[in-house]
């Protein structure tokens, strides 16, 4: 067991966290909440407890949201905590099966994702997945397989790093950046890069996207660090020596996994790469301080749903806000009630715990519907992701689009 210790003891089990964390607000249950997971490591550590299916299912019970850390009186740092117990956890007892598969088989190998996802869109475009809905099939298998699949978007089927447009190439640049693409807007939603691309190159800022690899989060947060280390390590080779003046993403846990590196893996080279990163609402907002004007009057009212991993760095909450601001007046953006509530997507935990999931989503979906909003905007394709289902599940007309794709289209206005 490592030792927890200091920040277990940080904990005075005053409850305070029973009143932020959205899965103690549906279950009502201790050891979903920080302080009973604490009481449970700190048994583990002791050796009252060791770990078994039910230990492995509370500690996988987590959004690993940061709300309880965001109140806790005295900064317990719970999602250390979980992430720390979830590597024991698979030092302990392995990776489940599904997950080993996919973390050895599949991440590491782009060209392996970029064949899955061919295979997706096939499953989609074909017809068989419309089949195998009606027929009835997907919900004889274990884990409701039927709602699971239900999650999927429609797949790009083209790798947009694989794909990318030819550059009118800009003579004296403004600023020269790299562009780490994440695996979503590779695979799934390639339009929110050809929204950067559009938008930087209108900017006079010239693009490279260099070979790079999943940033590492689903294998991370599972408790399988070796993985994420060797994904981490081949985005930090290929990121070094860039002649670059920023690193810039689009999805906010992609982001906040890079943020780790060099605490994950004490790397010199991951360190150095630190100052360059930079999420691109704030790039746009903050740095290069865009102009859009556009012409049209339209008004439609977008909201803003803030990712957990983005609203608590710098300009995380402010940038994607004063961004689309200054779309107007062709949209007219409305706060929302609890916009930086966690909408219950957390990487694959919609996957993993799909009712509860979709009950934490549901206060989301509420406060969008009270909006009066036309279009929902985030920063975090999972979160798309998420919010397009559960709009779905409420017979919602709503659409979610990445702030980039909102800023990209006013070009054309
Ligand atoms: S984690 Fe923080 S808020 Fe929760 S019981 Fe401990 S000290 Fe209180
Ligand atoms: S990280 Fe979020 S889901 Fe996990 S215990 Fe804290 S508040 Fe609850």
């Amino acid at each position: 067991m490592n030792n927890y210790a200091e920040i277990l003891n940080k904990c005075s089990r005053c409850g305070g966290c029973q009143a932020h964390c959205p899965l103690y607000t549906e279950t009502g249950r201790e050891p979903f909440v920080a302080r009973g997971k604490i009481e449970l490591l700190e048994n583990l550590q002791s050796g009252n407890l060791e770990w078994n299916d039910t230990l492995a299912e509370i500690f996988s019970t987590c959004l690993l949201c940061g709300s309880c850390t965001e109140n806790c009186p005295n900064g317990v740092r719970t999602d250390k905590l979980i992430m720390s117990a979830r590597k024991e956890l698979v030092d302990a007892r392995g990776l489940p099966i599904i997950k080993k598969n996919i973390f050895h088989h599949f991440l590491k190998y782009n060209g392996r994702l970029n064949k899955a996802g061919q295979l997706l869109a096939i499953y989609q475009k074909s017809g068989l997945q419309k089949l195998l809905r009606t027929s009835g099939i997907l919900k004889v298998f274990p884990m409701d397989l039927a709602k699971i699949e239900s999650i999927l978007p429609e797949i790009s089927g083209k790798s947009f790093r694989n794909n990318l447009p030819i550059s009118r190439g800009i003579s004296h640049p403004k600023l020269k950046v790299a562009y780490f693409t994440g695996c979503v807007t590779n695979l799934v939603n390639p339009q929110v890069g050809y929204s950067i691309l559009k938008i930087l190159e209108a900017n006079d800022v010239e693009v490279i996207v260099p070979e790079q690899v999943c940033c590492g989060i689903p294998a991370i947060a599972s408790g399988d660090l070796k993985t994420g280390r060797f994904l981490a390590e081949e985005n930090i080779k290929h990121f070094t020596g860039l002649s670059v003046d920023y690193i810039v993403m689009d999805c906010a846990s992609c982001l906040s996994t890079w943020l780790e590196y060099p605490e994950l893996f004490s790397s010199d080279e991951a360190a150095g790469l630190m100052p360059k990163l930079v999420d691109i609402n704030r790039f746009l907002v903050e740095i290069l301080d865009i102009r859009i004007n556009p012409e049209n009057e339209l008004g439609i009212k977008v909201t803003y749903h803030d990712p957990c991993h983005l609203k608590r760095t710098p300009g995380g909450k402010t940038s994607p806000r004063e961004l689309l601001k200054r779309l107007s007046p062709s949209y007219e953006f409305v706060e929302m009630d609890m916009a930086d509530r966690c909408c219950g997507s957390a990487g694959s935990f919609n996957l993993t715990h799909y009712v509860l999931s979709q009950k934490v989503a549901q206060h989301k979906i509420n406060a969008i519907l009270d909006s009066n909003a036309k279009i929902v905007a985030s920063a975090c394709p999972s979160c798309i992701m998420q919010l397009q289902h559960s709009l779905k599940n409420n017979n919602s007309d709503i659409q979610v689009k990445h702030t980039v794709e909102l800023v990209a289209q006013c070009l054309n206005s």
